[in-house]
This record gives structure tokens, C-alpha cells and sequence, in this order.
């Protein structure tokens, strides 16, 4: 199915200027739901993985159905002071100022091989901090994923040390 027809831009959202790519009607179509999961799902060809970890907030809609079909389990990675027990903190550069991505410091154990999901790849800062959090763990990662990358802002680049793939391409 067309899952293009599903994602509509929504000009000047969240600040003027920015053009939100929004998912919401591809999640509420039962088969685009499906069908999203297995695409992603075979973006990995077969490799083995024991951990998914999605990025808040949006990398927690398939991030954890995912970890199902992959027989993994799933780890939130979020903005700082949400998660509760002990953590582990990556601070990157935004275009104005600094954001600050958190992770249980119990999460991800030694050799884990993880996926990185989230719903869009957009300068890469916030996959890239995803990353280093993990290896600083002692994470293997295996692919980070995407269902949309938008590759006029060059995100992949940030990110040759990786396997990086995406559904849509923008
Ligand atoms: P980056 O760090 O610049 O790559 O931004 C990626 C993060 O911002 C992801 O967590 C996305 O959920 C979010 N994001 C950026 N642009 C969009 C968009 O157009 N639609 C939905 N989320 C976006």
C-alpha cells in the first residue's frame, strides 16, 4: 500500500518554518500499522537483535512492536528527569543551544546488539547521542532504523559509524 499517502506535512509546526512530517494517519490505518512494522521489520535482513531502543517520543510507537516480532526486548531513551531510576546522559548540539537525551544505566548490558529506532531521521543529533549512549554501555549496535528520513537535512552523514536505514526517503 501507499504509505506515502498516509503521512501529510503540517507547515509551521512545531515553530515557523519547519514543516512537520505527521504519522498520526498512518497509525490509525489498521493495514499501514501492519504493514509499517514488517517493512521495518525487514529493513534488519535476518539480523539477530536482543534490544530495540526508542527515542522519546515517537520512536515509542513501533519501537516496542518491533522488539516483539524480533523476540527482543524494548529500552526508552528520553529527555532528561523523565526516567526514574539511575541514569547515563548524552548532551548534543541543536542548531541554537544543547539537548539532553537519558537512558537507564541498567538498560543495556555488555555485547547487547541493538536496533535504534525512531520515526524520523531528521540532522541525525538526536540518533547520534542514542548511539554514543549505547556504546558508552557497552551496546553493540546493529542498524538504526527509521520510517522517515529526511535526507535534504543530511542526518545519515553524522552517522558513517553506524548501518543506517530508512523506509521513506524525503
Ligand atoms: P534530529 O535530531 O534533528 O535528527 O531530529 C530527530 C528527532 O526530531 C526525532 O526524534 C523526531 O521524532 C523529531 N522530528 C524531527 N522532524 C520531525 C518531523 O518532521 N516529524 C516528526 N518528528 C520529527
Amino acid at each position: 500500500m501507499d504509505l506515502r499517502s498516509l503521512i501529510r506535512d503540517i507547515p509551521d509546526f512545531p515553530k515557523e518554518g519547519v514543516i512537520f512530517k505527521d504519522i498520526t494517519l498512518l497509525l490509525q490505518n489498521p493495514d499501514a500499522l501492519k504493514e509499517t512494522t514488517n517493512e521495518l521489520f525487514k529493513l534488519l535482513n535476518g539480523q539477530k537483535i536482543n534490544k530495540v531502543v526508542g527515542m522519546e517520543s515517537r520512536g515509542f510507537l513501533f519501537g516496542p512492536m518491533l522488539a516483539s516480532k524480533l523476540n527482543a526486548g524494548f529500552v526508552p531513551i528520553r529527555k532528561p528527569g523523565k526516567l526514574p531510576s539511575t541514569t547515563l546522559s548524552e548532551t548534543y548540539d541543536l542548531e541554537y543551544g544543547t539537548d539532553t537525551l537519558e537512558i537507564h544505566i541498567d538498560a543495556i548490558e555488555k555485547g547487547d546488539k541493538v536496533l535504534i529506532h525512531d520515526d524520523v531521521l531528521a540532522t541525525g543529533g538526536t540518533a547520534n547521542a542514542a548511539c554514543k549512549l549505547i556504546e558508552r554501555l557497552g551496546g553493540e549496535i546493529v542498524q538504526c532504523n527509521f520510517l522517515i528520513e529526511l535526507t535534504f537535512l543530511n542526518g545519515s552523514s553524522k552517522m558513517n559509524d553506524y548501518s543506517v536505514q530508512s523506509l521513506l526517503k524525503y
